[in-house]
């Protein structure tokens, strides 16, 4: 039985597929939604096409930008002999949050996972090393999540690079195991940076 007219019910299906909204949310939005101004509605839908239009990969970092090179990367004032190398843009944020770290990023896009058919191959790695080739860095700060697939990414970064002469280290103190570095609070990630050990 099909309570919703054609328009309606797509307008639901749509925002059904986005994470972590059910059914019942995306009911509920599909309705604001119509109730918005046409103005209103007019903006929403062009930045969802415009975002999506405009953001592509910075050539450096691999981070989520509407230029050829992140703000991150363009900044004269960070130190570039540092890199920290993180799964996800929002790790980005979340690192940026803490004002501890003045050094540039590296973002993976991911994490080795083979249980999920995750290779090295499918995430920036690559990208990593071409740029640790052509640049002076001294070293790398690897970020990534304190579970089993962070800790595989890490271990993996670490093999490849501790042979060209760059220190690694990992961070470690405060990050709960099994936690989502997006999800820690702003102390906890600064002292884990603090505390970040030699791999
Ligand atoms: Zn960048």
């Amino acid at each position: 039985m099909n309570y919703y007219s054609a328009s309606m019910a797509q307008l639901i299906e749509q925002f059904a597929k986005l994470p972590g909204i059910g059914r019942k949310t995306a009911q509920r939005l599909a309705f604001y939604v119509i109730g918005m101004s046409n103005q209103d509605v007019q903006c929403l839908a062009e930045a969802i096409v415009n975002a999506k239009k405009g953001v592509r990969y910075c050539k450096i970092c691999t981070n989520l930008t509407d230029r050829e090179i992140c703000n991150i990367c363009g900044d004269k004032r960070r130190d570039p002999m540092i890199i920290c190398v993180v799964e996800d843009p929002r790790d980005v944020v979340a690192m940026e949050k803490t004002k501890e770290f003045k050094g540039h990023y590296h973002v993976l896009h991911g994490a080795i996972s083979p249980l999920e058919g995750i290779g090295p191959e499918d995430i920036k790695i690559k990208e990593l090393l071409t740029r640790l080739s052509n640049d002076k860095v001294e070293e790398v700060i690897v970020a990534t999540n304190p579970n089993i697939e962070g800790e595989a990414t890490a271990m993996y970064i670490s093999k490849l690079l501790k042979p060209m002469g760059i220190r690694v280290t990992r961070i470690a103190h405060g990050i709960p195991v099994g936690g989502d570095l997006e999800y820690a609070d702003q102390i906890t990630l600064a002292k884990a940076l603090e505390g970040r050990r030699e791999m």
